[in-house]
């Protein structure tokens, strides 16, 4: 009797979640595939050899990755952490945190990566807003606005035009 055998790769899903897909850039499905050697005995897989290697599957675009892409915010995971920082940037207006502005970066630096241009000025807006919630953009206020600016990677005058837009679109601060 001819004994017929051979090798072959099969993929295996080990994991499967949501991912943010460079590719796609969106929310996706994705999979993480497990690439083993068999030992083939008459086209089946009989024997398990080792493992050739493990990648993230897009279930949309069928794009490959490495596992750093699992390290990119998925967009809820995002709008949590966005909500999570504007909370501590309005606790260290209010003085809750005394001048410790290590709190904010510590919150906010982390997300400029994933964060848009437009994004990051919605942010220093939203924080603009709350320091003047409170009466004038005094020197503390404005440092606390410039240390959300520059977590985000934003300039200085860029900071400065931001909290220009958003004084002139409000009504003068109570004396
Ligand atoms: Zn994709």
């Amino acid at each position: 009797m001819l004994l017929i055998f051979g090798f072959r790769t099969r993929l295996r899903t080990v994991l499967e979640g949501v991912f943010h897909c460079p590719r796609c850039q969106q929310d996706r499905p994705f999979a993480r595939k497990q690439a083993r050697r068999w030992f083939t005995l008459f086209f089946l897989p009989v024997i398990p050899l080792k493992v050739a290697g493990e990648f993230i599957e897009c279930q949309t675009c069928q794009g490959r990755f490495t596992d750093a892409v699992l390290d990119t915010p998925t967009t809820p995971v995002l709008a949590e952490s966005m909500d999570k920082a504007l909370e501590i940037i309005g606790a260290t207006l209010r003085g809750e945190y005394a001048a410790d502005h290590t709190v904010i970066t510590g919150w906010v630096a982390p997300l400029a990566e994933s964060m848009s241009v437009q994004g990051k000025e919605h942010m220093v807006s939203a924080a603009t807003a709350q320091a003047l919630d409170q009466g004038a953009m005094t020197t503390d206020r404005q440092a606390v606005v410039d240390t959300v600016g520059h977590a985000l990677g934003l300039t200085d005058a860029h900071i400065r035009g931001i909290v220009s837009t958003v004084e002139a679109s409000r009504p003068a601060p109570p004396a």
